[in-house]
């Protein structure tokens, strides 16, 4: 279903996919997944690219799960890093804030940047041509990009098979629904025959994808304090995934640590952290995402 210059390395949930174009004027990785997982990343794109050299790392966005990679990347590869230009002015200061690293409990390595993509760019990536298209929401300085002869989208996280990146509840959260609403639009304008996601498999039912997320985006729009609990819920699985697991009893205290679940609380909530660590406990429990197990949480795919 791709050419063979497109490698699709498909990762876990804490890792975003990594993209490997290997072409014939030039070798391009799209994100490089998480800090923590930096060697296995390396060492997958070192499996595929032999002896040929890396000649840039491209970001879909700056997430940790895209960009805390970056540096030890850049450090086995010596390659140049291009980032969306809404994402440079949060990378030159380190905005631990906007890019959700001290403020939502995640990490990421710092790095400096090389060149910056603009939306309607053209990249040369695997032999082919790509359009940067705007793709704001999740992310709002995200990228994706758009392949019209093979009719091919990197999507990043504006669409996955089965979803889409998180939109934050607070100032703008209409703004940033809306926004999420029109990417989608725009993916299913383009008309892609196969949408390469930044977590899951590549996948071709377009349609019904982005019909499920208009759905989700609709769902939130009703409620933002809904909205509010599931970025909670999320974000606590996600460091879990990061630490491995934490100890049941130190759950309040992790949370009262953390400044997404300190302003979530005394927004929406008013729980206090041992009513609102027991509550995300109970919900993430029953859902299935989280294990308990002697006395200490696991996330379930672990
Ligand atoms: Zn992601």
């Amino acid at each position: 279903m791709l050419p063979t210059s497109i490698n699709v390395i498909v990762r876990d949930w804490l890792n975003a996919n990594h993209i490997l174009f290997l072409g014939p004027e030039e070798n391009v990785l799209v994100d490089a997944g998480y800090v923590t997982h930096a060697d296995t990343t390396i060492r997958l794109v070192r499996e595929r690219l032999g002896d040929r050299p890396l000649h840039r790392l491209v970001n879909t966005h700056c997430h940790s799960d895209h960009m805390g990679g970056n540096a030890a990347v850049q450090r086995a590869f010596g390659c140049p890093i291009w980032i969306p230009e809404g994402e440079a002015p949060l990378i030159e200061t380190w905005d631990t804030r906007a890019l959700w690293i001290d403020y939502a409990g995640q990490r990421a390595e710092r790095f400096r940047f090389d060149a910056i993509v603009r939306p309607g760019d053209t990249l040369a990536m695997g032999g082919y041509d790509w359009k940067s298209i705007a793709a704001p929401g999740h992310d709002m300085g995200a990228l994706m990009f758009w392949n019209e002869p093979e009719r091919i989208l990197v999507s990043g996280d504006a669409l996955w098979q089965r979803g889409f990146g998180i939109v934050l509840p607070g100032e703008g959260w209409r703004e940033r629904l809306a926004a999420a609403r029109s990417t989608l639009e725009t993916i299913r304008s383009l008309g892609p025959r196969i949408v390469i996601p930044g977590h899951g498999a590549p996948f071709t039912e377009i349609d019904a994808s982005i019909d499920f997320c208009l759905g989700r985006i609709t769902a939130f729009e009703a409620d933002e304090t809904k909205l509010a609990r599931y970025i909670l819920k999320v974000m606590l699985s996600f460091a879990l995934m990061d630490v491995g697991s934490l100890e049941a009893a130190t759950l309040a205290d992790y949370l009262a640590t953390i400044p997404l679940y300190r302003e979530y609380d005394r927004t929406w909530f008013h729980l206090g952290y041992e009513e609102l660590a027991r509550q995300l406990f109970d919900d993430l429990a029953r859902s299935g995402a989280i294990v308990k197990r002697d006395g200490r949480i696991f996330p379930a795919a672990a």
